[in-house]
């Protein structure tokens, strides 16, 4: 049993990572500042005595006795990460050097999740946590992608400088129930297009392709690569099964029986053109591999925007 904090803990995937400790039996501090995060993806944890919530901006330092810090709060959508682009960098950096401080002073573990986005538009295919990755460090995208790559280059100077013990994961695109409704990531946009008979907005001609994991699957591997104690990382933890965004969208129109037709928008600026992840390092150090078949799960999250769409039309 751990005293575990969770920052985004109310958030997609902090929400679901925080219900995965309780139920292992540790005592879970969730603190977030509410950006993107929802009361509604924790209320049904608040009757759990093991479990407390801190409404805290990361920006500004915090102390809490923990032995583990699992460090996720980072709007994670291009919507809302370039909604203000400053706050997201002051997020990575100011939040994550916070968030090591508080490790290297009450010597808690610290796992750091990070983004495929290091890699860029990758010139290497699929990516390899030794690539060092294609990032543009000027464009809208910036803030994240580089904001991540200093939060990266933070966790190994502590590590080495102050000996804090560092885990670092680069997570891939991820969906699964409770992502927001207005999240502005495809399968949100495709999924609740699709239930509500609007156009499917599909940027480019959908040529580009991304790997999609589903959340359970992701919420085991962080927390593998937590309890391991053979790597710092980086690894890689994602669903190896690249499709093109197209062909995404189809699947969801035939899972939803939806008459929804595709409308064609311009590409947004420096969208990578592909991205898949070699997940080797995490089949190696963590014996984990993805286990929900990508139509399962969108039929998993299918259910959940239909019954939360339901709910908020009643
Ligand atoms: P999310 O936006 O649902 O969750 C982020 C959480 O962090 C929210 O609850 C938000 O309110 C909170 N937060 C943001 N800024 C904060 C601040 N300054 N102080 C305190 N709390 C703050 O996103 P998510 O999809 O759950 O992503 C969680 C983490 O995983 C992020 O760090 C993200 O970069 C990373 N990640 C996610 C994906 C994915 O596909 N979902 C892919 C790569 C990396
Ligand atoms: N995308 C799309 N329609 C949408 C939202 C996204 O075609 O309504 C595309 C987007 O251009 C990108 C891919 O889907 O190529 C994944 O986008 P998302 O924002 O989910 O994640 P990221 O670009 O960060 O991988």
């Amino acid at each position: 049993m751990s005293r575990v904090l969770v920052t985004g803990g109310a958030g997609f995937i902090g929400s679901h990572l925080c219900e995965k400790l309780l139920a292992q039996g540790d005592d879970v501090i969730c603190l977030d500042n509410f950006f993107t995060g929802r009361r509604a993806n924790i209320v049904h944890l608040l009757d759990n005595n093991r479990f407390e919530v801190v409404r805290h901006d990361i920006i500004e330092p915090i102390l809490l006795e923990v032995d583990r810090i699992y460090h996720m709060a980072c709007p994670a959508s291009p919507v809302h990460y370039q909604y203000n682009p400053v706050k997201t960098l002051k997020t990575s950096v100011m939040g994550t050097i916070n968030m090591l401080g508080l490790a290297k002073r009450v010597r808690a573990r610290i796992l750091l999740a990070s983004t495929s986005e290091v890699y860029g538009d990758p010139k290497e295919h699929p990516q390899k946590e030794s690539y060092w990755g294609n990032v543009n460090p000027l464009g809208i995208r910036s803030c994240y992608d580089e904001g991540k790559r200093v939060a990266e280059t933070l966790m190994m100077d502590y590590h080495r400088q102050n000996a804090v013990d560092v885990r670092i994961i680069r997570i891939f695109n991820t969906y699964g129930p409770r992502m927001l409704f207005d999240d502005g990531r495809v399968v949100s946009n495709f999924i609740v297009q699709a239930l509500k008979g609007e156009d499917i907005t599909l940027y480019g001609d959908g040529s580009q392709t991304r790997s999609f994991c589903f959340v359970d699957d992701l919420v085991a591997g962080i927390m593998a690569m937590m309890e391991q104690t053979e790597t710092t990382g980086p690894v890689n933890l994602g669903n190896p099964l690249e499709i093109t965004v197209h062909e995404l969208g189809s699947r969801v129109l035939e899972m939803t029986s939806s008459s929804s037709k595709f409308s064609f928008k311009p590409l947004p600026q420096d969208d990578p053109t592909r991205r898949k992840p070699d997940i080797t390092l995490a089949e190696r150090f963590l014996g984990w591999t993805p286990k929900v078949p990508l139509d399962e799960g969108l039929k998993r999250t299918v259910a959940d925007f239909k019954k939360r769409l339901d709910e908020a039309a009643a």
